[in-house]
């Protein structure tokens, strides 16, 4: 298995994706890391190894953020390296997800993609996933829709927590086969693989069905 999360908080989102894939560890995993957006961009820091490992080499604590996902990895396509370890970002930099499952059609999407000159910088299915959102940001110029557009194109088992500067004030999740659920926080909100993750901050979950996307800000949630 793996595990996803993603926070959207009033304050400083780090320490607490940290502690949300530490409290995801039970699910089984190989390397782990985090993606955080703040005026600089978007920043990620894995590796491969166990959370406190990573969070050795990494240094969690010197990211900023007040939105993030977060992933701990159980490597189905591609080895166990920091390049194949998400969360995965856009090649236009603005979209980072993280993901759980697998993308059946992946190799001709990247194929697809690799001719348009798209640069892959992992082995994973997963990639395919975040550059299909770029692409479609740019046809559709609104972060929902691409993030819908690409979804459709997608045939597998996932789930999924993305980010994006494009839209600095949403968490987006989507479920279609593995597990999600939404924590609702006061000042903070959740997308996460089980309820474990966001445990110490809220009681009060929305469980995701099958074929649902969820977009979460910090005063609302639209399923
Ligand atoms: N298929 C993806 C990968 O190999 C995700 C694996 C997972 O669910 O952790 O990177």
């Amino acid at each position: 298995m793996c595990g996803i999360t993603a926070i959207i908080s009033k304050t400083d989102v780090v320490q607490t994706l940290h502690e949300s894939i530490k409290n995801l560890e039970y699910r089984g995993y190989d390397s782990c890391g985090l993606g955080v957006l703040n005026s600089a961009g978007i920043e990620v820091r894995k590796n491969t190894g166990g959370v406190d490992e990573v969070n050795e080499k990494e240094h969690f604590s010197g990211m900023h953020g007040h939105i993030g996902v977060a992933h701990t990895r159980w490597a189905t396509h591609g080895g166990v390296t920091q390049a194949n370890a998400h969360p995965h970002v856009s090649f236009d930099a603005r979209f980072v997800i993280a993901h759980n499952g697998i993308i059946n059609n992946y190799r001709e999407l990247k194929a697809d993609m690799e001719r348009q000159g798209i640069p892959f910088r992992s082995e994973t299915d997963t990639e395919v996933l975040v550059h299909l959102i770029a692409l479609a940001y740019a046809e559709f110029g609104d972060v929902e829709q691409a993030f819908v557009a690409a979804l459709k194109r997608i045939d597998g088992t996932m789930a999924v927590t993305m980010i994006s500067s494009m839209d600095p004030d949403h968490v987006y999740g989507m479920k279609l086969g593995s597990p999600l659920v939404v924590g609702l926080g006061q000042g903070s909100n959740f997308v996460a693989s089980d309820v474990n993750a966001f445990l110490p901050y809220t009681k009060t979950a929305l469980i995701l069905e099958d074929g649902e996307y969820v977009r979460v800000s910090l005063r609302d949630v639209t399923v």
